[in-house]
């Protein structure tokens, strides 16, 4: 039974008669007749965290709100674009009221009277089923003014992102909200202090504002009865790559990573064998197979030496060439770099051509031994995570598969048939 997946049990969820028939809104009506601080109270006793990466509590995340200044803001963020991570596309496309569902809960715990969906440019399909979904609530009574006769009044927004991965990080996904170019800001102050149009905001992931109804109709216990003590609840982990059933898979918490990629996704390809796999998106480091036995939840994966991150897992198999994999993303870390600090747009420009050269068998020892050091020079100094983010992969790839590196400098080329190898 899927409790965010839901279309896949119930066809024409999208549309308003058949959420409301299935106890859509029930959450919301819930939430609202409960006071604001027992709400909060609920949603921290389910211990959800933030399913966007960081995995912050989301009750402690609602505390931080300045609730001093008249007016806050409440944003959602769907501007989905880790490689790898495909769930809040699944989820604002076929269950979109679930999102806004949630959006209604979490604006009514902060008292905000406005809140915006931020949808990534590419996600065409999931704009517009938010949309119609949107205006059947509005049309309904869900949004708006005097929501079920309550006190509760929401202005809800849908705004469309222009794809720009950078937008993901919340801060410049506010700079975009307010009509600027995507730019992270330097803080502190944090958005709960001075957010969009400088007022006290929070900003929380798709998949995360889908779960508050779950835990208004099942109750913070039966939340937490998955997963583990530190970590509740049910996560979507996105499945891609070289694997049998690349799929959205929705699990509890601390699943083992091989179950989910041989019972759930199938396995390898035919005749393939499974060599490394990312667990949390692009941005953490890689898993080898005597780790596939890793629980998927933060801590245990934390333990293993990377994280959770997004849980896109994404699947590199023995004919994939790990040189290409860390060149294309460190590519892809290149060009969504915004530019504002030197490490990262000069440290992802330099990474890649590093990595392309090594790849195209023309690199050196040098280039391998300096690749590290320009690490050294991005890690922890950047203005926001994606200088960071650029490197788990990279480095992780060195570590546990030095041996392609060098083998391609040796023989001045890569080792892998290009007429069967694969990539990302
Ligand atoms: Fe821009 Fe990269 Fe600096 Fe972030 S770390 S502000 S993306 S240049």
């Amino acid at each position: 039974m899927y409790y965010l997946l839901r279309h896949r049990d119930v066809p024409g969820i999208e549309s308003l008669d058949v959420y409301a028939h299935h106890q859509g809104y029930s959450g919301l009506r819930r939430a609202l007749s409960m006071d604001r601080a027992d709400l909060l109270e609920e949603v921290s006793r389910s211990g959800l965290r933030g399913r966007g990466g960081a995995g912050f509590p989301t009750g402690r995340k609602w505390s931080f709100l300045d609730q001093s200044q008249p007016e806050r803001y409440l944003v959602v963020n769907a501007d989905e674009a880790e490689p790898g991570t495909f769930k809040d596309r699944e989820l604002v496309e076929n269950n979109p009221h679930q999102v806004i569902e949630g959006t209604l809960i979490a604006a009514y715990a902060l008292n905000a009277a406005e809140a915006f969906i931020f949808v990534r440019g590419e996600l065409l399909a999931g704009y517009e089923s938010l949309l119609r979904a949107r205006d059947e609530a509005r049309i309904a009574g869900y949004v708006g003014s005097h929501i079920f006769g309550s006190d509760c009044s929401v202005t809800l927004k849908i705004f469309r992102g222009a794809g720009a991965y950078i937008c993901g990080e919340e801060t410049a996904l506010l700079e975009a909200v307010e009509g600027k170019r995507g730019h992270p800001r330097i803080n502190p102050p944090f958005p709960a202090q001075v957010g969009l149009y400088g007022k006290p905001t929070v900003v929380n992931n798709a998949e995360t504002v889908a779960n508050l109804p779950i835990i208004l109709t099942q109750g913070a216990e039966w939340y937490r009865s998955h997963g583990t003590t530190a970590s509740p609840g049910i996560k979507i982990f996105s499945v891609s790559g070289r694997i049998a059933r690349p799929d959205n898979y929705e699990l509890p918490l601390a699943t083992p990573l091989d179950t989910l990629l041989y019972e759930y996704a199938g396995g390898p390809l035919d005749g393939r064998s499974i060599k490394a796999v990312i667990p949390g998106g692009s941005s953490v480091p890689l898993l080898v197979p005597k780790s596939f036995s890793v629980p998927l939840d933060y801590e245990s994966l934390a333990e293993a030496g990377t994280m959770l991150g997004s849980g896109g897992v994404i699947v590199l198999d023995d004919q994939v060439c790990i040189v290409r994999a860390a060149a294309r993303l460190l590519k892809f870390y290149r060009t969504e770099s915004c530019g504002k600090c030197t490490p990262c747009r000069e440290g992802t420009y330099w990474m890649s051509a590093i990595l392309d050269r090594i790849e195209d068998g023309k690199g050196s020892m040098e280039d391998l031994a300096r690749l590290p050091d320009i690490a050294d020079n991005v890690s922890g100094i950047c203005l926001c995570p994606l200088g960071d983010a650029s490197l788990p992969f990279m480095l992780s790839a060195m570590k546990h598969f030095r041996e392609e590196f060098v083998q391609h400098i040796e023989e001045r080329q890569c080792p892998l048939d290009h007429s069967v190898a694969h990539s990302l």
